[in-house]
């Protein structure tokens, strides 16, 4: 790897690359990087770069927890190993080129803290069973020219919604999203004006898990540059402001076998099993897919964000929502899409736990309830009751009750990540104990 490192170094100097940044995501989906010269990248790529192990327990506001008694002291040292496989030139920051890293121990040996490696072995069991996961992120954010304080006073476009003109003062930046994602390697599907407050969304085609968390990581990196160079800010928060339409970073997936889609004609396909999973863990996947204090302030009924547990086909308050596949489309479009899921959830993790919820339903053979058409939040407590349908966690307390209820969850997460991002919610949760909604949303909108 050193060989390739040193040899995809020389070739960027000589393109006029001057750093690598090696980047990767911490327990609140916040995106970290060191920067190497060029020249180091072949250094970097054998023996890593030295960083705290205390990444792993910084929350929301960049304060360090000690409460994980694993991680209680500021001794410790662990290395940032880049994915040479994965660097990429920033089209948008000519000067820099881009790789995730994996987080190894100061030997080298595993670091049970590092999220890119929990989900790189549950794909690897995943395939030693045979299943094959394909995934694929929707991101929605909000626009505001450079230096605004917030969107609402100042939102980057007027609408109205899906409307070719919301995106005619955007243009130049719109310009250089459809540029550089296609430079930077990532497969974009389409984008469009969201109904959101000055929102966008944009979505990535579907690939293997890993690549899929990498490219969100990247998307990140390429909206913010792209958004820098044209005078704007974007904002990927999961709420923007308290009576706006939030940012859901829908995660679609779907379960392969042998080159089959098991999502293909669900509900009687073998597939059902895997949305059946998702279905069952659903409150305790949404600890770890949207899991900040502004997630559980998004997760409302009637915006299209899901806030109670069950599943649809094509039912856009559901937080399963199933799609088909369809002649016109082929057996490959199935897929399912997760609605509570957003920037403040790391995006290695929340595949690792996904895939795992669905492979126990699919092993255990559950069944799916019918699925559901309304929004079951214009119902009595009384039929919601009848109908089996539970509000999704409410609170972070909540969110905790049920990520700690659920073996599969917590089993994927480990003993140690699992106590570190414990640790890190209720970091947050005591942060925004003090503070009123305006305050919660104003001191995340500007962190993912
Ligand atoms: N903005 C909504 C959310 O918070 C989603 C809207 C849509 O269905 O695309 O997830
Ligand atoms: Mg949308």
């Amino acid at each position: 790897m050193t060989k390739a490192a040193s040899a995809a170094a020389k070739d960027l100097a000589a393109a006029g690359v001057a750093g690598a940044q090696l980047a990767w995501a911490d327990n609140n989906g916040i995106p970290r990087s060191r920067i190497v010269p060029i020249a180091g990248l072949g250094e970097a790529a054998t023996r890593g770069v030295g960083a705290t192990t205390l990444f792993a327990v910084f929350d929301s506001h960049d304060t360090i927890t000690y409460a994980h008694p694993l991680l209680a002291t500021p001794s410790g040292d662990i290395r940032l190993v880049p994915v040479i496989e994965r660097l990429r030139r920033l089209a948008g920051q000519p000067a820099l080129a881009w790789a995730p890293v994996r987080q190894v121990a100061a030997d080298g040996s595993p670091w049970p803290y590092c999220q890119r490696s929990v989900l790189e072995r549950q794909v690897a069991a995943a395939a030693e069973r045979g299943f094959e996961l394909r995934a694929g992120y929707e991101l929605e954010f909000a626009v505001a020219p450079a230096g605004s304080p917030d969107i609402a006073s100042s939102p980057g476009h007027r609408g109205p919604a899906y409307s070719p003109h919301a995106l005619v003062e955007l243009d130049a930046f719109i310009a250089a999203l459809l540029h550089d994602f296609e430079a930077n390697g990532l497969p974009l599907y389409q984008l469009h004006a969201e109904y959101g407050l000055a929102q966008l969304e944009l979505s990535l085609r579907a690939t293997d898990p890993v690549a899929a968390a990498d490219d969100q990581l990247l998307a990140r990196q390429t909206i913010h540059a792209a958004a820098h160079a044209h005078g704007l800010r974007a904002s990927f928060a999961p709420v923007v402001d308290p009576e706006a339409v939030g940012n859901g970073w829908h995660l679609h997936t779907s379960l392969w076998r042998n080159g089959c889609n098991l999502l293909a004609g669900i509900p009687d396909a073998e597939g059902a099993g895997y949305l059946a999973g998702l279905l069952r863990d659903l409150p305790a996947l949404t600890a770890v897919t949207a899991p900040s204090v502004p997630s559980t302030a998004r997760l409302r009924p009637g915006y299209f964000a899901s806030a109670y547990g069950f599943w649809g086909v094509e039912n856009r308050e559901a937080p399963l929502r199933y799609v088909p596949d369809s002649e016109l489309l082929g057996t490959a479009h199935a897929n399912v899409e997760l609605k509570p899921s957003d920037a403040s959830a790391n995006p290695y993790l929340a595949l690792a736990v996904v895939l795992a919820a669905g492979l126990a339903g699919i092993e255990e053979a559950l069944t799916l309830p019918e699925p559901i058409a309304e929004d079951p939040g214009t119902w009595t407590e009384e039929r919601r009751a009848a109908a089996g349908v539970t509000r999704l966690p409410r609170t972070p307390a909540e969110q905790d009750a049920a990520l700690i209820s659920s073996p599969r969850i917590t089993g994927v997460l480990g003993e140690e990540l699992l106590g570190a991002f414990r640790a890190v919610r209720e970091s947050d949760l005591k942060w925004a104990a003090e503070r009123d909604i305006d305050e919660i949303v104003a001191a995340h909108l500007w962190r993912y």
